[in-house]
Formats: structure tokens, sequence, C-alpha cells
């Protein structure tokens, strides 16, 4: 490639890296997800992002809500999830947090969003958690203080509030952008957009930031809670074992291809749908 340390994600190796039990395994081996997500005000990002998580590999779901209501939603839609009301601490066995759609910027999410960054878990980070992480130097520092891995996904105006810069600018340089959160917070950066990027730190003695470009997506997955199924997904390939950088790879191959394999026009639940075929497609030809 013309740019150093930029290469696109190819189909065999996301074959290679999806996660598949072995014979032994059990549900916990394979991995809990915790997903805490939605709100009263928005409670259907709760079982989109739950759509995601349940198809990304990992033995089970946690779904972590404080408003009773949203959690009789979410098991109404979906049986296989186990509740949680929190605090985040007392969720049993969750071996990977998805937290932020939906999640709205009261009091309680504040206190989940501190409290997930607090573990020592691998973690995934996305709307109104990455609002929450932009408005004060504490969030950040909490992104930057952390062990365990980190993926942050942002479209292209929560990566401007998150570098304190302008959306267009942010458009007129992704590249440069997604590098630059990476620096800025320590994390796996998923910039989404048209063309999504997945940014992630240099390894030890490395000194650009890689950059992996995703060839799958479609036009079709700019509808309304699209990004909510992506951080189950990856949430989800987190709690199944991959690195940050590996999870968001494959997350976004794997929303992209389901988006262009899910009937037109596309819906969210749609492409959540969608995803176990693009799983075999990827899967039986890698
Ligand atoms: P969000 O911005 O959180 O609603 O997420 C939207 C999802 O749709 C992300 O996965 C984006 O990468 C994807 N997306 C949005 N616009 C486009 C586009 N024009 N082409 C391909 N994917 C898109
Ligand atoms: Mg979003």
């Amino acid at each position: 490639p013309a740019t150093p340390d930029v290469e696109a994600l190819q189909h065999e190796d996301v074959a290679r890296l999806l996660p598949r039990p072995a014979p032994e395994s059990d549900k916990y081996r394979r991995g809990v997800v915790g997903v805490a997500a939605g709100s009263a005000t928005y409670p259907g990002a709760a079982s989109l992002t739950v759509s995601g998580a349940l198809r990304g590999g990992a033995g089970a779901v946690r779904f972590l809500g404080e408003s009773a209501q949203v959690r009789e939603h979410v098991i109404q839609r979906f049986p296989e999830v186990l509740l949680s009301e929190g605090p985040v601490r007392k969720a049993g066995r969750v071996q990977a947090w998805a937290v932020g759609p939906g999640l709205g910027d009261g009091a309680e999410a504040r206190r989940t969003v501190a409290d997930v960054l607090g573990t020592p878990l691998p973690v995934l980070v996305d709307a109104d958690g990455l609002r929450l992480m932009s408005e004060g130097p504490d969030g950040l520092e909490a992104v930057r203080a952390r062990q365990a891995e980190t993926v942050l996904t942002p479209h292209a105006g929560e990566a401007a509030a998150l570098l304190g810069c302008a959306r267009e600018e942010v458009e007129d340089a992704r590249l440069e952008s997604a590098r630059r959160l990476v620096e800025l917070t320590g994390a796996t950066v998923l910039l989404k957009g048209s063309t999504t990027l997945v940014a992630s730190p240099p390894g030890a003695g490395g000194e650009t930031v890689p950059v992996r470009v995703n060839p799958t997506g479609t036009g079709w997955l700019a509808t309304a809670g699209s990004g909510d199924v992506l951080s189950g997904l990856i949430g989800s390939l987190l709690a199944a074992g991959l690195s940050g950088r590996d999870a968001a790879s494959v997350g976004a191959y794997l929303h992209g291809y389901a988006g262009r394999r899910t009937r037109e026009p596309a819906t969210a639940l749609g492409v959540a749908g969608a995803l176990t075929r693009a799983w075999e497609d990827v899967s039986h030809s890698g």
C-alpha cells in the first residue's frame, strides 16, 4: 500500500479469527458478554445491542439495565439472555462488556460507564458511553488508565467530540483522526462511516499506529440502530477471547457483510439476523 501500516482486512484473516467452540467447551469458557445499554428513553438500544451480542460467538449474554421495563422488553424478545440490575461488579461471570448505546446521560448511566471502565475486563465503549467520556478529563483518564483491551466505536461526530474538533475535520482526515484518537486514548479505535477504519496501538517498538480498512460496508448500514448491533457483536467477540484489534476488525467485517446479505431496505434487526449467514459464509470459505 502507498501509506505505511495501512492494510485492507482480508477475508481469509477474518475466517481464521472467528471463534470456534472447542469440543470440551462450555458456555462460560466460550465467554460471557455483559451488555449495558438502553434506558427508559431509548429502550430499543438495549435489544439491538443484545441482538448483536448473541451473534458474536460468546457462550452467554448478560444484560444489565436499571429499568425494570427495559429488562422486561429485552427478555420478551430474547429469552436466551441473563438479566442483572446492577451494580456492575455484581453482574455474575461477565468476561467483557459492551457499554453505551442508548444509556442516556443520567446519574445511573454515568455510574455504569465509570464502573465498567473500572473493571479489569475487556470493554467496548460506544454512543452515550463515548459522549460521557468526552465531557471531561476523568472519562479520558479512565480509559487511558485501563490495562485490559478497550475498543471505542465512534462515528465522525463522536470522534470529533473526543478530539475536541469539528466533525468536518474528522471527515476530511479520517485516517489521521483515527490515529490521533488511538494516541489520545491508548485504545483500539473503530471509526465508523462509509469506509470503516480500525486503528490500534502499535506493538512494542512500533512507531506508527497500524490501521485496517474494512472492505465490506454498504450504505444500507446507515440506518438507525445498526451501530448498536455492531457494539454488541464486538463485545461478544471480546468475551470470546479476541484482542481489541481483532474483535473490532472481525466485527466490522461481519457487520458490513451482513448489511449486504440482508433484505433491502436493511433494518438494524435485519442486519443482526443476517449476521449468522455472514458468519457461515465467512467461516466456510476461509
Ligand atoms: P451509527 O453511526 O452508530 O448509527 O452506526 C452506523 C453504522 O453504519 C456503522 O457501522 C457505520 O460504519 C455504518 N455506515 C454508516 N454510513 C455508512 C455508509 N455510507 N456506508 C457504509 N456504512 C455506513
Ligand atoms: Mg451509534
